[in-house]
């Protein structure tokens, strides 16, 4: 009984320190464990502390779930949540597209709340300032909650075969819109696969000198990842090295379509399994995030609605009325 009623205590002194935002006060946990559970941002300026892969942020801010040329997607994932710089962005982004045939921005993952490691999906966008867009296009109707759950993604790439584009999926569109997204000052880098940037290598006659920020990397075959320079001014935030000079279809390609970065790890046969990497700790990121963990949050999502509390949208209002009709912009000069 006593034991019993101990428990009890405990149990009660953990629910009290919740509700006083003051759970994780108190000793050292797992990051991503830490920052998914958290589920609204700071207050305050935003401000990223650490790097694109190792950091977390303040005064996120969280972009509207719609827009007239963008629809958030996934929204279960709580993952809308940006430094401004980043939200700006995609809005110039989604309304410049729409002038090259590109109908509008479905948004993937931005960041958590407050940034940090995720439980599943990203070693990066950790700090607000890296952003997944899917390569399909904005359909025109307004996507209800379930519909933004479940569309699947479209590869870009031919069943079966290796590191190849699908005709049937990639379209010029699909080059004008990455490198729209590569021509804006403040992208540092956009990752997508390497049969991708090999397409836009082989096909794209145009401007070619921002073609070097798009990088090859594994996967993003549906989606591409924009990453944009840390904010003037946030002096927490780490700085990426720059990218080479050149377009990058050279040698650091062609890599890519070797086996080598595809090929198992080579061990010698009588070699210890290799110890688990270990868990990132919140201890392990820059000072400031297991304070930020802490701070209290803002008052609603609503509040921290990039654009202001009017622009924030709740997405039961339009869970009933999926399939209003968006003002959805036309294509406009399709060029090839
Ligand atoms: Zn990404």
């Amino acid at each position: 009984m006593a034991r019993g009623f101990h428990v009890f205590r405990l149990g009660a002194a953990l629910m009290t320190a919740l509700a006083l935002g003051l759970s994780s006060a108190a000793a050292d946990e797992p990051a991503k464990q830490a920052f998914g559970a958290v589920k609204l941002p700071t207050a305050g300026p935003p401000t990223p502390y650490g790097f694109y892969a190792k950091g977390c942020m303040g005064g996120a801010e969280a972009l509207p779930t719609d827009g007239p040329t963008w629809q958030a997607m996934r929204l279960s994932r709580n993952r809308r949540w940006g430094n401004p710089a980043m939200l700006s962005l995609l809005e110039k982004l989604s309304r410049d597209a729409t002038k090259i045939g590109w109908p509008g921005l479905l948004v993937g993952d931005i960041a958590q709340p407050r940034g940090g490691p995720m439980v599943n999906g990203h070693a990066s966008h950790q700090i607000g300032l890296d952003a997944d867009i899917w390569l399909t296009p904005m359909p025109a109707h307004r996507m209800s909650v379930a519909e933004r759950e479940s569309l699947p993604f479209t590869s870009m790439l031919e069943k079966g075969k290796f590191l190849t584009i699908d005709p049937q999926h990639w379209t010029p569109a699909h080059a004008r819109l990455l490198m729209l997204a590569a021509s804006y000052p403040q992208v540092q880098r956009i990752f997508v696969n390497p049969a991708i940037k090999k397409k836009l290598c082989e096909s794209w006659t145009g401007d070619r000198s921002n073609l070097g920020k798009i990088r090859p990397m594994y996967g993003h075959d549906s989606h591409f990842h924009i990453r944009i320079f840390c904010p003037a001014g946030a002096s927490d935030c780490k700085r990426q090295v720059a990218v080479n000079a050149g377009d990058g279809c050279d040698k650091t390609l062609a890599w890519w379509f070797t086996s080598e970065p595809w090929a198992p790890a080579k061990k010698p046969p009588n070699a210890k399994p290799a110890p688990k990497p270990r868990e990132v700790m919140v201890s392990d990121l820059p000072k400031a995030c297991a304070a930020l963990l802490n701070a209290p949050s803002v008052a609603s999502e609503r509040m921290a609605t990039f654009g202001g509390p009017s622009a924030y949208t709740d997405p039961a209002s339009y869970a009933l009325k999926a399939s209003a009709k968006l003002p959805v912009p036309s294509p406009t000069s399709a060029r090839p």
